[in-house]
């Protein structure tokens, strides 16, 4: 059997993370699961609530990164990956904003041997998504339009947490962009590489401010240079 690595980069997600982990290890996908929980520096409960999580799952393969300073998505994927030795990868925010039940759809075109990376997108299909921040959705549109303007792919959402990874796209992939900059980083390296990048239609449970959403427009300014900046060097 294939085996499939799940990446949880952790910030302060004392609240989500255990619900977040429980429906992952819940889904069932014809791969063996491991588990790679990446503490980005919490400041909060995050740590013991992983301590915990790795007692409570005593028969899952789970592997524990601490960076000892805080220093984004970015620098915790980039720990994460360099750790990954299953077939696949699957990034999972460690918020419960995405639903590990659409693991099956996104893994189909990999698995089917067509697609070498796949994204899950917000903006199109029938699945459930909250309605919720117009500007947030205007400005994702507008890094995508830029980012596929300067990629030449024509995908719908550029920045989703969901990017799904053959082993051989991670081995080739050298991740600079600490922060959020880490999506469009990806996204044009993945295009300048030649990957074979599929898209599926997900559902989406977008949280507030109050709920712990971290994201701010000066991460969208952010994406913005990182795109240009990645159409321009190498
Ligand atoms: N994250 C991280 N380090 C940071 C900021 C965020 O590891 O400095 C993690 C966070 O815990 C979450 C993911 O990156 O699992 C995405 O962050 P968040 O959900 O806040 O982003 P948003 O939903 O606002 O895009
Ligand atoms: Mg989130």
């Amino acid at each position: 059997m294939e085996s499939l690595s799940i990446i949880i980069p952790v910030y302060n997600e004392q609240d989500t993370l255990t619900e977040c982990v429980n429906r992952v290890l819940e889904v069932e996908v014809p791969l063996k699961k491991e588990l790679i929980l990446v503490n980005d520096a919490s400041t909060d409960n995050s740590a013991k609530v992983i301590e915990t999580i790795c007692q409570d799952n005593p028969d899952v393969p789970i592997q524990v990164i601490t960076h000892k300073i805080n220093q984004g998505k970015g620098a915790a994927l980039r720990s994460g990956f360099a750790k990954v030795n299953t077939d696949i990868a699957i990034i999972q925010d460690g918020d419960l904003e995405y639903d590990p039940n659409d693991y099956n759809k996104l893994l189909k075109p990999i698995l089917e041997g067509k697609a070498d990376i796949v994204y899950g997108s917000r903006f199109v299909g029938s699945d459930e998504k909250r309605v919720l921040f117009y500007w947030h959705s205007v400005g994702n549109k507008f890094l995508t339009t830029l980012s596929n303007m300067c990629t030449n792919l024509n995908l719908t959402d550029m920045e989703t947490c969901y990017k799904v990874m053959k082993k051989e796209v991670l081995e080739r992939l050298d991740i600079k962009c600490e922060r959020f900059g880490v999506e469009p980083e990806m996204t044009a390296k993945f295009a300048k590489a030649g990957w074979r990048i599929y898209e599926v239609g997900i559902s989406y449970n977008g949280r507030t401010y109050a709920e712990g959403k971290k994201i701010t427009w000066k991460d969208g300014v952010k994406a913005l240079l990182t795109i240009i900046r990645f159409r321009f060097t190498d």
